[in-house]
């Protein structure tokens, strides 16, 4: 009987011990593969991440320096100042009979106001391959300084518009002094340029502004074309367009706004005016002190 007991205990012992062995293999080799392997996976997916988040960002970089040369260039390209401006019509018109005259000059008035029209504006204009005067106003600069960069960075060309939009008539000089030069300075803060074109609100100036505005190196123009859009009976795009194009000839100065009903016809107003033959002139290929020859 002892033999068979102690068989049995012996027995026991022998299938206990490797029971503890097999689960501590089955302990640690879980572990293995549960902590360790997958942290090498994330390691590895790291660096995977990594390596993509690198090829994009040289994607990324690499794609601006590509461009930047050919941004440069159309920068830096010399804009032929082969046009003037009539001071009689404030029509847009060649030097040169050689030169083509079926041109128009597109000017929007009173901005910069709200980002979603202007952006709109701004789109339309690429779209048409367009550069306009954007005639602005100091108090609405004062109110949306970006608004006025986003005109500059879209590669659009700022003007004068006064500081308050008064009627600049009657003002005495240290007024209309500091009506035209408080828009030069910010302007000048904001994008590193002064305009050099001048528009009086209302069309309404006298000499002294005049003067003023030449001797701070701008152009002053009222208009040759109103699109009218300020007017109530005109306040939808069919009626801008109709204005517009009623008027339309070679050199014609278009005045506009930034006005839900302007932007809204804006895209149909250009292709109009192109189906008619024109071009978009850009406001800096006008000499701004070109002086008719004599003869
Ligand atoms: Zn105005």
């Amino acid at each position: 009987m002892k033999k068979i007991l102690f068989v049995i205990i012996f027995a026991l012992i022998l299938i206990l011990t490797a029971c503890i062995q097999e689960s501590v293999e089955v302990e640690i080799s879980p572990s293995n593969t549960t902590t360790n392997k997958p942290t090498e996976n994330q390691e590895n997916n790291q660096d995977i991440t990594n390596d993509v988040t690198e090829e994009t960002e040289e994607v990324i970089t690499e794609t601006p320096i590509e461009k930047d040369p050919v941004e440069e260039i159309n920068i830096e390209e010399p804009i032929s100042q082969d046009y003037y401006m009539s001071e009689k019509s404030y029509d847009i018109k060649t030097k040169d009979e050689s030169i083509n005259k079926d041109i128009v000059l597109l000017t929007f008035d009173d901005g910069p106001k709200e980002e979603e029209m202007l952006t709109k504006m701004l789109d339309i204009l690429d779209k048409h391959n367009a550069k306009a005067i954007f005639f602005v106003n100091g108090y609405r600069i004062e109110q949306n300084p970006d608004l006025l960069k986003l005109i500059y960075d879209r590669g659009q060309i700022i003007g004068n518009h006064s500081w308050d939009h008064i009627n600049l008539k009657n003002e005495s000089n240290e007024k209309i002094n500091q009506q035209v030069e408080d828009v030069q300075n910010i302007v000048e803060e904001l994008t590193g340029e002064k305009p050099i074109y001048f528009r009086p609100p209302h069309g309404a100036g006298n000499e002294y502004l005049r003067k003023k505005v030449k001797e701070e190196g701008m152009l002053y123009m009222t208009w040759s074309n109103g699109s009218e859009d300020w007017v109530k009976k005109y306040q939808y795009s069919e009626g801008v367009i109709q204005n517009v194009m009623g008027r339309l000839r070679a050199g014609s100065n278009i005045l506009m706004h930034e006005l839900p009903w302007t932007v809204e016809a804006l895209d149909t107003l250009l292709s109009s005016i192109e189906e008619e033959g024109y071009r978009f002139v850009d406001p800096r290929a006008i000499d701004i002190e070109y002086e008719i020859p004599q003869n």
